[in-house]
């Protein structure tokens, strides 16, 4: 079957690496982007080592009416989209406008305000419904095997869930003072925003990094956590029954906290537009021009990640607590496909539901969050393609 992707960047080298290692469900790729060079890139990287046809394309992917002509070129049974998240609601509305299932990685948000929320595509319901087409929404690690992990600990361990911590833990080493283990403008917009959890139906807002915790990650060791806004607390929020509240946490080193206070302070996270020598500009934009590119993380990084959730609720009127969680290496990522662990544990699960989709497992018409569909299929896969999970019905719980 063919799979229509749409960037080049760290992400996608992974979705690309891992479909050709699939090619029995994905007999052609079209990789395209913004930048041609960079598809053309991932081709060579790729294409002796595999059975998958690979072909690539430019397209703005803020232009609906080139995507339809690409699409209507390629003819894909899939569309995996794994550009930015502003690109989000014009690849939805090309996809039904040529007839195609579609699966991103990221929530939309608005390119001028830095804020993300599900609103937006939730809005596509009826009409992807109407289509008879299928639309995945946050198909990567945190969102998306996130959710599978609260379908299938649901499915298997518990009546009803009460509380969720997702601990997200990058406990990699790249050597850089400071760079981002995935696009700086995303990456910075989200950890500089306010965070928040879903305590009883409502959203508790806090301070950026407000509330800190300190936690002892297998095969990382201990590591101080903050509590930030993740997108994947609003959809579980509403799709898991019994939910008092949810928490995510993710784990930063002092040094990266220090430039990002001293760059916030300069002004330099701003996404309001400045004039510079008679041009208008957006500081986090030049920003992110003088950072480390994601993609040139891989071979630098040592280390290993640990991101899962820690569950606890009701069994048969019984107190039940679980954790289950991924360790993955950065070398080993690296040796594998050529990139770092936070782009590979991002770019597997996209792979692994675009299967799910093409495979008819996950297949109605609607726009779904991974967490209602079934965990069971996709959980297999996890362990087969390199994001094996460990259990543990006894963890440290967070305080
Ligand atoms: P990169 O910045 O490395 O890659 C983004 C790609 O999108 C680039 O190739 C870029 O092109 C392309 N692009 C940007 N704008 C357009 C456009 N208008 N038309 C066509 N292509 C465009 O980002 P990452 O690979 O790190 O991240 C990709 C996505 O994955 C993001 O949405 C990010 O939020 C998400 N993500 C999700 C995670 C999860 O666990 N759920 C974790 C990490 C990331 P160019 O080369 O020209 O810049």
């Amino acid at each position: 079957m063919k799979a229509l992707i749409i960037g080049a960047g760290g992400v996608a080298g992974v979705v690309v690496a891992k479909c050709c290692q699939n090619s029995d469900v994905f007999s052609e790729i079209m990789i395209a982007s913004r930048t041609i060079g960079r598809c053309d890139e991932l081709k060579e990287k790729n294409q002796d080592k595999t059975e998958t046809k690979i072909s690539t394309a430019k397209v703005d992917a803020n232009n609906v009416a080139e995507l339809v002509a690409l699409m209507n070129e390629f003819q894909p049974d899939i569309c995996i989209n794994v550009a930015l998240p502003y690109q989000d609601l014009t690849i939805m509305d090309a996809c039904l406008e040529y007839g195609v299932d579609y699966l991103d990685t990221a929530n939309y948000e608005p390119e001028d305000t830095a804020k993300f929320e599900y609103k937006w595509q939730w809005a596509y319901k009826d009409k992807f419904e109407k289509a008879g087409l299928t639309a995945i929404l946050g198909c990567g690690f945190d969102p998306g095997v996130t959710g599978v992990f609260s379908a299938y600990a649901l499915k298997h361990y518990f009546d009803e869930i009460n509380y969720i911590d997702i601990l997200d833990c990058n406990g990699g080493d790249h050597g850089y003072p400071f760079a981002t283990n995935f696009n700086p403008e995303i990456n910075i917009r989200e950890v500089s925003a306010k965070g928040s959890y879903w305590e009883n139906g409502e959203w508790i807002e806090t301070e950026p990094m407000e509330i800190k915790r300190e936690y002892d990650f297998d095969q990382v060791g201990v590591k101080d956590m903050y509590l930030l806004h993740h997108e994947e607390l609003e959809s579980l929020g509403i799709n898991m029954p019994g939910i008092k509240r949810i928490r995510f946490f993710m784990t930063f080193g002092q040094s990266y906290l220090t430039h990002l206070k001293c760059l916030e302070n300069v002004g330099m996270t701003s996404i309001e537009p400045i004039m510079f020598e008679g041009k208008e500009i957006i500081p986090l934009q030049f920003l992110k021009a003088v950072l480390p590119d994601p993609a040139s993380l891989g071979p630098r990084t040592v280390g290993k990640t640990n991101i899962g959730c820690i569950y606890q609720g009701k069994k048969d009127g019984k107190d039940v607590k679980y954790y289950i969680y991924n360790v993955c290496d950065h070398q080993e990522a690296y040796k594998e496909v050529g990139s770092q662990a936070v782009s590979y544990t991002t770019g597997v699960p996209a792979m692994i539901g675009a299967m799910m989709v093409l495979k008819g497992i996950w297949k109605k018409p609607g726009v779904f969050n991974v967490e209602e569909m079934d965990p069971d299929p996709f959980m297999e896969k996890l362990n087969e393609c390199g994001l094996p999970w460990i259990e543990n019905f006894n963890p440290v719980l967070v305080d």
